[in-house]
């Protein structure tokens, strides 16, 4: 605990925990009109953040800690929209190293479907480890395999989740079409339709808080048009409506789904969204790659948030996403991570950079800067899950806080411009982050995990699995 001036500094945690961010080098608030400020402190109780403060009107609080923020930048913390933790266990496999996604898939199922509780803890520990030092505070997963109608894995990553302190948004997945039936996954990793739908409304029931500050939201995620029957998308978008939680998918992510699409549903893969139900603003789809103009139009229409994941795109060769035509239909835009056989790093400040990159690739310089990357993870990704209490650091929202040191060597000669910095250079970890309060990074260090331990755990989950 550092004392600071003027502060009565108490010891005694009585359950108000007060935390100040002192002198500030800069802050960006983020929110729909981001301001940058100098020299400002930031102060936290508990969970939710009280206010942006100059020397001259800094309430006079109990504060427990202070924290020096003189060289650091402070953010809101970045959401990360989509990832398979479970991923994690095959990350790097050799023999799916240069596939597409279907052949990439197909190589991953039978390994994926030995996935045990034990396998789901390790990995989303590891996965909440590379996110929190990454930056990211909420992170959206999406698991869509329970072989063998282990329902309960869902427990043991929610289990492991809160073990880590970060904030979940938590897609109940799910694939009911196999080979079988015309799809692409086998028998194996499938499940029954009324398993899968009372399954999903018990965790919706079970876990699904929708208070401003939430910890954990449980999303209904049927997995892509090629591993789902009709009658699960339109039966999940039912549930998802009556229970007044958000639905998630993968949509138009490859050629061969567009193909696969034409050749069983009759329809491009937006117009089958579109006849099951989907196209409203309580949906939120990633990849989006295959999609074109006439298409973006409906998409504005109905306000439906999108999830780009650059790593995974380029990895698996699928294609650039037309993010700057998003932007400038005013559609919301999150960025994720994905899969960690896909990218293969859960690494989200990278996954900003990366996003910054591709679409000058693809647009030319002034395509993308790196505020509006920073406000896509933020700003975009809080609207997107319908969450005014996430992505800024405005009073009363929740305490999700990054910090980082600016005397670092990605950095040096780049800090006439701090906020753009940190995407221009390449940051691998940040130094501070803050979720509801709690401190999970401090000086670029887990606070409550030793990571080797972490490591070790992980490493015997994926030999266990491709054994
Ligand atoms: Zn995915």
């Amino acid at each position: 605990m550092q004392h600071g001036t003027g502060f009565k500094v108490q010891t005694y945690f009585t359950g108000v925990r007060m935390l100040l961010i002192k002198d500030i080098h800069t802050l960006y608030t983020g929110g729909a009109e981001p301001e940058e400020l100098h020299n400002v402190h930031l102060l936290l109780n508990g969970p939710t953040i009280v206010g942006i403060y100059r020397d001259d009107d800094l309430p006079d609080e109990t504060v427990e800690s202070i924290i020096d923020g003189s060289r650091l930048l402070v953010l809101p913390g970045f959401i990360n929209m989509h990832h398979h933790f479970t991923q994690i266990l095959t990350r790097n496999l050799v023999g799916a190293q240069n596939a597409g996604l279907f052949d990439w898939l197909v190589y991953h199922y039978p390994i994926w479907a030995k996935i045990t509780s034990e396998s789901i803890e390790a990995a989303t520990m590891t996965a909440a480890a590379e996110l929190l030092l990454s930056g990211c505070t909420t992170s959206v997963d999406h698991c869509y395999l329970f072989p063998r109608d282990q329902n309960e894995l869902l427990d043991h990553e929610i289990k492991a989740a809160q073990s880590m302190g970060i904030r979940m948004v938590l897609c109940r997945g799910s694939m009911s079409l196999s080979q079988k039936d015309g799809g692409l996954p086998p028998d194996q990793v499938t499940q029954d339709i009324d398993r899968i739908l009372a399954h999903s409304a018990q965790v919706i029931d079970q876990y699904h808080s929708a208070e401003p500050g939430s910890m954990l939201q449980i999303v209904i995620a049927p997995c892509s048009p090629f591993s789902v029957s009709r009658e699960l998308m339109i039966e999940s978008k039912r549930l998802a409506r009556d229970r007044g939680v958000l639905c998630h998918t993968h949509l138009a992510e490859t050629r061969d789904e567009e193909e696969y699409c034409l050749e069983h549903y009759g329809c491009r893969p937006l117009d089958y969204l579109e006849q099951v139900g989907w196209l409203d603003e309580r949906t939120f789809l990633v990849h989006m790659i295959w999609i074109n103009e006439q298409e973006i139009g409906r998409l504005a229409t109905a306000g439906t948030g999108l999830v780009h994941c650059p790593s995974s795109n380029m990895r698996l060769g699928s294609g650039i996403c037309p993010v700057v035509s998003y932007l400038q239909a005013g559609l919301p835009v999150g960025i994720a991570v994905d899969g960690s056989a896909s990218n293969d790093a859960s690494n989200m400040i990278n996954e900003l950079r990366q996003t910054m990159l591709l679409q000058r690739v693809k647009n030319g310089p002034t395509a993308i800067g790196a505020r509006t990357v920073i406000d896509m993870s933020t700003t975009h990704s809080a609207r997107i899950l319908h969450r005014p209490d996430l992505g800024h650091l405005h009073a009363s929202a929740a305490a999700d806080v990054i910090g980082i040191n600016l005397d670092r060597l990605p950095l040096a000669g780049g800090l006439s411009d701090p906020v753009a910095a940190i995407i221009f250079g390449l940051i691998e970890r940040v130094d501070l982050t803050i979720v509801a309060g709690r401190i999970l990074v401090n000086q670029g260090q887990l606070v409550q995990h030793d990571l080797t331990e972490l490591i070790a755990r992980h490493n015997q989950a994926a030999r266990d699995l491709l054994q």
